[in-house]
């Protein structure tokens, strides 16, 4: 479409005079006002166009305005925009029916929610009342939403000016080869010694003051360690045999990310209860919710659940993760990503890597990887420090730049770049992007010692 700088203008002063941005000091921010959007691009009013290798926070795997899910909220506007979550209703038992059948094992009863934290704050609430214990167990590098329990939970910087401390949350390593907390070599050492060090946290704190442990599958914005053979098997063998409920986080891994619906099928391992947003119909309306076995179902079967949400199972939602998930089935989405992954991205971020001083590790799977950026190849000292803001951020930002000058929407956290764009990306896009992402890197290469 044509550019409109003024059109573009009032957007922009109308968002600085009235809108309240999440995570931002609110005299320092410049959002770019947004036209449109289209699959696997967006553009502003001034005429830019934008690869999205971010996919809006790890969203929008099936891309931008998909028609199929446009058609669906459109249809379902028509017939029934609301109803209250206590009537049966067609779209919202297609949708649990459809969530149900890709979820593992017997994850078969679905609650749900607006988005990611309400779905962890039910998923432990759940636990909590199904083991009649106080405790979760959660991963430092980890992130669970922004409400009170799941930011609790959240491992990284943006829990500290949140924690209450006294939710009973307790925080413990996973395993991340690379920035070993266990001075492993191998990822078999890693493996041993995470678990072992769980064990150990596990007895230190009660194991009968437990409730659950919480994990992401792969953890997403702390950085994409796709856990090593073993890990998740490990986690469950250990929550079983002390009576602690596995929950697994999927609301970024979930939905295709990883080149399956769900990242746990790349472990074989199943939760007790799996939270899920985001890509179960790429946010086109809000919705999360949590994917429950039948034993923690069964808690619930004579006892009220004590929880719930007036906009629980919202007819717009289901419609649009209807028609997502049916899409990606019969588009072949989920099988687009594990091959653009495995034969497109993967080989060549390893590629770019080998001719970039900035680039310590490549690591991740289906469309869903990291770039850890660094000072130093040998001594892997992160490009920008663990939660550099201002100054000590630039050389990130200067990254970013030139990443948004080459036509390319980048994911940037601390000291990485994710490459994160649709389920759906073509061959010639992703080659697109990774071309302006190579390019872009040199500006990284210059802050290298
Ligand atoms: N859990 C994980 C793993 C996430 O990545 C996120 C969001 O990025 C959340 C939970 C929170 O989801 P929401 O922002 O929809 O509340």
């Amino acid at each position: 479409s044509a550019a409109d700088p003024a059109a573009g203008a009032a957007v922009k002063a109308a968002d600085r005079a009235h809108v309240f941005h999440s995570w931002s000091a609110q005299g320092l921010i410049d959002p770019l006002p947004i036209a449109g959007a289209e699959g696997s691009y967006f553009w502003d009013y001034d005429g830019n166009r934008y690869l999205d290798f971010s996919s809006q926070l790890v969203n929008t795997n099936i891309g931008h305005q998909h028609p199929k899910v446009v058609a669906a909220i459109q249809e379902q506007a028509a017939k029934l925009c609301t109803i209250a979550p206590g009537f049966a209703v067609d779209v919202r038992s297609e949708a649990a029916r459809l969530v149900a059948e890709r979820t593992p094992g017997d994850l078969d009863k679905i609650f749900f929610t607006n988005g990611g934290a309400e779905a962890v704050e039910n998923a432990v609430r759940m636990a909590r009342l199904h083991t009649g214990r106080a405790k979760v167990l959660s991963a430092y590098r980890s992130y669970h939403g922004a409400t009170a329990t799941a930011i609790n939970l959240t491992g990284d910087p943006r829990r500290w000016p949140s924690d209450t401390a006294s939710a009973g949350v307790i925080h413990f390593w996973g395993p991340f080869l690379y920035r070993s907390a266990f001075h492993a070599e191998t990822e078999e050492q890693e493996c041993e010694r995470a678990l072992a060090h769980l064990e150990q946290t596990i007895a230190f704190e009660g194991p009968q003051s437990i409730a659950a442990i919480i994990l992401e599958t792969v953890p997403g914005t702390a950085g994409i360690m796709v856990p090593p053979a073993g890990y998740l098997a490990g986690v469950r063998e250990i929550c079983d045999r002390h009576g602690i409920v596995f929950i697994l986080d999927e609301v970024m891994a979930g939905f295709g990310r990883t080149g399956h619906w769900f990242a746990a099928d790349h472990f074989g391992v199943t939760p007790d209860l799996l939270t899920f947003a985001k890509g179960v119909n790429s946010g086109y309306v809000p919705l999360g919710g949590v994917a429950i076995s039948a034993e923690i179902a069964a808690t619930f079967d004579q006892r009220p659940y004590p929880g719930g949400l007036t906009y629980s199972g919202h007819p717009l939602a289901c419609a649009s993760a209807v028609a997502t998930m049916n899409a990606m089935a019969e588009e072949g989405i989920v099988e687009n990503a594990a091959d653009i992954g495995e034969r497109v991205i993967g080989p060549a971020l390893r590629e770019i890597a080998d001719r970039h001083p900035s680039v310590g590790e490549v690591r991740g799977l289906g469309v869903f990887w990291a770039l850890d950026l660094v000072k130093n190849k040998e001594t892997r000292e992160p490009l920008v420090p663990y939660n550099a803001s201002g100054a000590a951020n630039a050389p990130m930002a200067e990254f970013a730049a030139a990443c948004k000058r080459g036509g390319l929407w980048p994911f940037v956290n601390m000291n990485r770049t994710h490459v994160v764009p649709a389920c759906t990306v073509t061959e010639a896009e992703a080659k697109e992007g990774l071309a302006a992402l190579d390019e872009a890197l040199t500006a990284a290469d210059a802050h290298t010692v």
